[in-house]
């Protein structure tokens, strides 16, 4: 693993922690712009953030304006998965 890897896992992780709050609105635009940055460079999480919308909006259409605790325990799981297995598939390894 290079040191890039090791630092783009590490930013990773932070975009990780506000996505939710991303999603939300619910952040200061500095940080939002931060994470829109971080999008733009990294397509692990970018995919990520694509499965989590398209939950958001399947939750919307559903007519529940707001995603209940366990849709999003779960989507968070996943989200957490899918940056676990990033790494690995990158390097072919199974
Ligand atoms: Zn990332």
């Amino acid at each position: 693993m290079t040191h890039l890897d090791l630092e783009r896992d590490h930013r990773c992780a932070d975009f990780l922690e506000r996505l939710s709050r991303y999603l939300d609105g619910d952040l200061p635009a500095q940080e939002r712009r931060a994470i829109e940055r971080h999008l733009h460079d990294c397509p692990c999480c970018e995919d990520v953030l694509d499965s989590l919308k398209f939950t958001l909006v399947a939750c919307h259409e559903k007519g529940r304006p707001a995603l209940p605790r366990d849709v999003r325990r779960r989507a968070r799981a996943r989200v957490t998965e899918l940056l676990r297995q990033a790494p690995r598939a990158k390097t072919g390894a199974r």
